[in-house]
């Protein structure tokens, strides 16, 4: 009875499973974390080095990986029995041994490898903070999914318990915009499950899995984990920007307008008006930083809780690979 009562509370602060982050839940960026493997084969232990290493390609973190138990504490610790879930973001028990991360997915040899990088990339979004895209506000398919969800959970922990019921709506239930910083809504992010179209209003097509961190989920890294930006070197190196062609995909059911900074020392804007279900004529940007935000006809799109950056998401340039991007955009 102990020992399953234990095993009910660690179930209840995993976190089985855009994006969207918890604020109190983000380490402070720059933090070296130190990642504790519990136990495993070290092929396991390369794969998820490899693997995680993506999120911090894109935002001011890093990762230090031991097997050895580390003297001054660790912030994430791996097992890889059990299930895949993970602690939500920054917590204080760093002294503690028990797991704050399970990979079992990573140790079944069968599984193909496109799905075990889908889980590590996965859960260590969530030990970065980020929370599942189908809590966002703008979730924009309605309320079947998470009631669905909110189900599947209850039962998988247990019906007639009172605490299980309101742990299961808890972590479904859609997030409030005040609780987040936001980004805009994205199919394709990591943190989305895949979804049959059966649980969707408004969308015929299934949400596939995704096998890779989406542009957006590049987008809310690097700008919730921000690297310090020194002013002369960056005066420095304006010879070394590069152009870069921005796309915008408007897969909502009216029109929107896109204004992109493309010169941030002289503020000018370039505003364009993308028709429902339409993609725009690429926008070339001559920046360090890709920012752009979007109006509809209900006002601005609401994806970022800090008013620093007037409403526009911004994206160092170093985040993207190639010299294109295309952003897709969902409304409520
Ligand atoms: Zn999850």
């Amino acid at each position: 009875m102990h020992y399953l009562l234990l095993g009910l509370i660690s179930l209840l602060t995993m976190h089985c499973s855009s994006a969207v982050l918890i604020p109190d839940k983000r380490w402070p960026p720059g933090s070296q974390l130190t990642v504790w493997f519990l136990e495993g084969e070290p092929h396991w232990h390369e794969l998820v080095k490899a693997t995680a290493r993506e999120w911090s390609r894109f935002g001011n973190i890093s990762f230090n990986f031991t097997a050895e138990k580390p003297l001054s504490g660790s912030h994430i610790r791996i097992s890889f029995n059990g299930y895949d879930g993970t602690q939500l973001g920054k917590h204080e028990s760093l002294t503690s041994t028990e797991p704050t991360m399970r990979l079992a997915s990573v140790s079944k040899p069968k599984l193909p490898l496109k799905y075990k990088k889908r889980i590590i990339l996965h859960e260590f979004g969530h030990a970065l903070g980020f929370e599942h895209e189908y809590r966002h506000p703008q979730w924009p398919y309605g309320p079947a999914w998470i009631e669905y969800q909110t189900q599947r959970c209850i039962n998988k922990l247990g019906t007639d318990n009172n605490h299980v019921n309101g742990h299961c709506q808890t972590i479904n239930r859609t997030l409030k915009e005040d609780d987040v910083w936001q980004f805009p809504y994205d199919d394709q992010s990591i943190m989305n499950y895949p979804v049959s179209a059966n649980w969707l209003d408004n969308r015929p097509l299934d949400i596939k899995p995704s096998y890779s961190l989406s542009k957006l989920d590049k987008i809310a890294m690097s700008m919730s984990y921000p690297f310090e930006v020194d002013s002369s070197i960056t005066n420095k190196s304006e010879s070394l920007t590069r152009s870069i062609d921005a796309t915008f995909t408007n897969h909502c059911t009216s029109e929107i307008e896109i204004r992109v900074l493309y010169s941030k020392r002289q503020s000018l804007s370039h505003r364009i008006t993308i028709p429902p279900t339409r993609k725009s004529a690429p926008i070339g940007v001559d920046s360090n930083t890709l920012a752009f935000k979007a109006i509809t006809q209900m006002g601005d799109i609401q994806w970022y809780s800090q008013t620093r950056s007037n409403g526009y998401l911004i994206y160092p340039q170093v985040g993207l690979e190639t010299n294109s991007v295309n952003i897709p955009l969902y409304c409520h």
